[in-house]
């Protein structure tokens, strides 16, 4: 009997999010509008932070959030390498330089040693990524920065709700900027929102997310609204619309209730694999709350006769989707090239990636497909596992 395929990621949309949606397309107000501005209150309100913009994607949010900064032509920027391309762009929009930082062997997070190693008098910001949902150390993040006299710009994309000490990420740095592509841990197709305890951020990330104008231009259109804007700045059209809205209200909604499925998920592949000696899986740390968005596995390629890239065909083989995050920006041609990165300068990233291996992990993964993608792991073990006499050698009958 042939089973369905188990995809790498799929997202949590209920009845509510499609009523929602229905209901604001009958409202004859689509675009950023009411719905935009309840979703904002009730985020902030949710991660405890001062002010929430919403816009179109969690890219948008970091371009705003490092133009708050003062980001200018020739500033450096201290990125995680271990993340995906838009941490890195959104400074290349500035004609910055993004400093690549290799990350932490125990939890892939940023490695803060390193990127001490290469502060110089232009770095102007950090960057730190939550990876998988696992927060940063944000207390040594803060210190760091301040010493350095440098802002903090938290790439939260995958770290809702993500805890450090008890408290949501959200209002650690001076900004904190999330996602809701379709495969993260709330979704509005797309989008993103940027939070903030800084009343003059919020302010300039708000005019710069719509064309530089210098009151909300939804209130143009509205009774209580003016005619008259100005145009204070060249600004952006990263605005939120309230379709996509409407599915965030409901989302967040849902939140807490979607983080405790992937926990349990977590738990359920935790005992499933935790036997298994050729993996290792991904933990929570104690004092925090892992966000669980992604599953990442780390193959113990010394006791296993096939690579990573073999392994996710021998899953899809068995009808289990599988992804990789991820193979680190500088083994990327633009920035191996641009700055001259060689596996060597950034060797924890580049010996982990190669390793690296998510599994199907989302709210609405089954109990039983859950055991599904952990048996067809442990065939794939079972059957390449590279025997405890010696290293293969091919020739003798060994499977390699
Ligand atoms: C998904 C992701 C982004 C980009 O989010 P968008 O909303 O698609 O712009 C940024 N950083 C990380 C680490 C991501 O995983």
């Amino acid at each position: 009997m042939t089973q369905d395929f188990i995809p790498f990621a799929l997202p949590d949309i209920g009845q509510g999010e499609i009523d929602a949606v229905v209901e604001t397309l009958k409202s004859g107000w689509i675009t950023t509008g009411p719905r935009v501005r309840r979703f904002e209150e009730e985020f902030a309100a949710y991660v405890g932070a001062r002010h929430a913009i919403a816009v179109n994607s969690c890219t948008a949010a970091l371009h705003l959030a490092l133009e708050a900064a003062g980001i200018r032509r020739g500033d450096e920027v201290l990125v995680p390498t271990m993340t995906f391309a838009a941490t890195a762009e959104v400074v290349r929009y500035f004609d910055a330089v993004p400093v690549l930082v290799d990350c932490r062997r125990e939890d892939l997070n940023l490695d803060l040693e390193d990127a001490a190693r290469r502060l110089t008098p232009r770095t102007k910001a950090l960057i730190p990524v939550h990876y998988a949902g696992n927060p940063c150390d944000m207390d040594a993040v803060l210190a760091f920065a301040r010493q350095a006299g440098i802002a903090v710009v938290e790439d939260a994309a995958h770290a809702l709700p993500a805890r450090w000490r008890h408290r949501l990420i959200g209002a650690f740095g001076d900004a904190t900027c999330f996602s809701f592509y379709a495969t993260k841990t709330l979704t509005t197709g797309e989008g993103g929102m940027i939070t903030t305890d800084r009343d003059d951020w919020a302010e300039r990330v708000r005019i710069m997310s719509l064309h530089g104008i210098s009151k909300n231009a939804w209130k143009r259109y509205t009774a209580t609204g003016s005619w008259y804007y100005e145009i204070l700045e060249p600004g952006y059209k990263y605005n939120l619309t309230d379709i996509a809205a409407a599915i965030g209200v409901e989302q967040l909604r849902r939140c807490d209730a979607m983080w405790q499925r992937r926990r349990d998920l977590a738990t359920r592949y935790g005992e499933l694999l935790g036997a298994v000696e050729e993996l290792e899986l991904p933990r929570e740390a104690p004092g925090t709350q892992h966000a669980w968005h992604l599953y990442p596995v780390r193959l113990r390629l010394e006791r296993l006769a096939l690579d990573r890239a073999a392994f996710i065909e021998e899953l899809r083989g068995r009808g289990v989707g599988a992804s990789v995050h991820f193979v680190p920006l500088h083994r990327h041609p633009y920035y191996s090239q641009t700055y001259g990165y060689a596996p060597a300068d950034l060797p924890v990233a580049s010996a982990e990636s190669e390793r690296l291996l998510s599994l199907p992990f989302y709210s609405r993964l089954t109990d039983d497909q859950a055991r599904r993608v952990a048996d067809a792991v442990k065939d794939i073990v079972a059957r390449h596992r590279r025997s405890a006499a010696g290293p293969c050698r091919p020739g003798e009958g060994a499977v390699c």
